[in-house]
């Protein structure tokens, strides 16, 4: 597909596209985050078509820039044990997926209250140590940030951002990358929840369906490549449903975010054949 805006490619013909070339226009004209092209992409692994607003040099400076102020509230994790264990899954999921032009960070923050992760554009990640209980093991992590990884590799933030529906987070988004700082206001709260970490502002936004079958399908080919058990991903989101069960009305904001239902259960078995496939234990 082309890049070039000036040419008139399918994704011209698609609905809705008077309505994404206008939010196109807008963002271009008051953020002036450089070349916005309509470009049509295609998602890996399942090769869906995708209508993406932003640049990815654009979408990764965001995401380094989001990053950055999550982490200035953070507190990181001092235990040397789980930090080791992110940073031996974190390496070998990053490796799984060939992106060599992503920076990878694994950070884990002390939170134990937070049953949360997420992986912003460029390979930005963040685990906190709330998740851990439910992630039980190593496979179980793997499956966690083979999940969130896949969000961000196919582009699913910048895909919300590039809806029409999310034209705060667009122009959030506009007034991070032009350097005005937006921090704890709605503006930046909307782009983290297009880029999927709003859950650690209290911004519930959850993926779309169709995303969320598109990550679990390249998470738990990512953790068969980096040799994981894919069968950790099916246990993994039984555990999450028991826990968002047993707490009753406060759902995980994991499970906010990446809503899970029996059907989402059924899915990855039928697509666990596949990752097995290619699954070699070391
Ligand atoms: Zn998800």
């Amino acid at each position: 597909m082309t890049r070039d805006p000036s040419s008139p490619g399918s994704a011209g013909r698609l609905p809705g596209m008077r309505r994404l070339r206008s939010v196109a226009a807008v963002l271009v004209l008051t953020l002036g985050l450089g070349p916005m092209l309509v470009s049509c992409e295609t998602a890996p692994i399942s090769g869906r078509s995708q209508l993406i607003l932003l640049s990815p040099s654009d979408e990764m400076k965001l995401g380094l820039q989001a990053y950055q102020e999550i982490l200035k509230k953070e507190r990181l994790s001092t235990d040397p044990v789980q930090t080791a264990l992110l940073a031996r899954v974190g390496a070998r999921i990053a490796a799984a997926t060939g992106r060599t032009d992503f920076q990878w960070e694994f950070k884990l923050i002390d939170n134990d209250k937070m049953v949360n992760a997420f992986a912003l554009p460029g390979g930005k990640v963040a685990v906190y140590t709330g998740i851990l209980p439910i992630t039980r093991d190593e496979a179980g992590l793997a499956a966690v940030i083979g999940h969130e990884v896949a969000h961000a590799t196919a582009r699913h933030g910048a895909e919300r951002m590039s809806q029409g529906l999310l034209v705060q987070a667009g122009l959030a988004a506009g007034a991070i990358a032009a350097g005005a700082s937006g921090r704890d206001s709605a503006s930046t709260q909307a782009l983290l929840g297009a880029l999927g970490a709003g859950a650690t502002l209290g911004v519930i936004l959850p993926f779309s369906r169709l995303q969320e079958t598109e990550a679990d399908r390249l998470g738990m080919t990512y953790m068969a490549r980096a040799g994981y058990d894919p069968r950790a991903a099916r246990d993994l989101w039984v555990r999450m449903a028991e826990t968002s069960a047993k707490m009753g009305r406060s759902t995980p904001e994991w499970m906010s975010t990446h809503p899970s239902n029996a059907s989402r259960i059924r899915d990855i078995e039928a697509m666990l054949p596949e990752a097995l496939a290619i699954y070699k234990p070391r």
